[in-house]
């Protein structure tokens, strides 16, 4: 079986067993967040290609699928930003044609979501978790170190765009980072950012495992319930 392009199943913190598909090549990124689990971006890009051939993604993916694994979503994450593979409808497509009865999640950073064509591409996802780590430019440089041009406003107009057309669910996700993105100012920024996106769930993460860089220090549960409570209606992801 070729494991090249997925992953798993593994106990994920939000989506229960989940079967990782990773369509890109190792820290291929349009942003090199200090929190990565994969370490430093060493391609740091906007370029949407097919990074790997996507007869070959959908040929693995079809070998594990028809084991019929137990599984409660098929997700598309791993070493790199996965809506740079312009392969990624084709093979959400795939997926939802021969195996319907399996959920799609796409955890994205969001850079790229003001592109009609990574809409097109996610539409038939069950489940689109994009990321907003910072709404105040300086704080974003500082966390998500992004390719250039990208701003909090191109992440936040990019999640404003999904959440016009998207059918599926989203669910928000902000990492926060003690003394950088967790300041009453910012986390203001953020509650008022949440209510005009009108997203209803909205998942509060921290770091478990070491991050792209030392300085960063995994937090208290006291921690994390504070920060929950200032923000409001947040669901606090935790550890299996
Ligand atoms: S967006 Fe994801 S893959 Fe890219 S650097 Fe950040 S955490 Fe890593």
């Amino acid at each position: 079986m070729t494991r090249k392009y997925w992953y798993g199943p593994v106990q994920s913190r939000r989506l229960g067993r989940s079967l990782g598909v990773d369509v890109m090549p190792l820290k291929t990124c349009s942003l090199d967040c200090v929190y990565c689990e994969c370490g430093a971006t060493n391609s740091l890009t906007l370029e949407r290609k097919e990074y790997f051939p996507i007869d070959e993604i959908i040929g693995s993916l079809d070998e594990i699928l028809k084991e019929k694994p137990d599984l409660d979503f098929i997700t598309f994450a791993g070493s790199g930003e996965p809506t740079l593979h312009t392969g990624l409808g084709k093979i959400i497509s795939f997926i939802k044609e021969k195996y319907p009865h399996y959920k799609v999640a796409v955890l994205t950073n969001a850079t790229l979501l003001n592109d009609p064509a990574v809409i097109a591409d996610i539409e038939k996802a069950d489940l689109v978790v994009p990321s907003l780590d910072a709404v105040s430019a300086e704080i974003f440089e500082k966390i998500n170190r992004p390719v250039k041009n990208i701003t909090p406003e191109t992440i936040i107009s990019g999640i404003k765009n999904l959440k016009n057309s998207f059918k599926g669910d989203i669910w928000l996700e902000i990492f926060i980072i003690p003394g950088i993105n967790d300041q009453d100012e910012e986390l203001a920024l953020f509650k008022d950012t949440i209510n005009k996106l009108g997203i209803k769930k909205v998942q509060l993460n921290t770091l478990d495992r070491p991050g792209a860089v030392d300085w960063l220090k995994p937090v208290s549960k006291e921690y994390k319930e504070k920060i929950a409570s200032k923000l409001g209606n947040v669901e606090i992801v935790n550890r299996v």
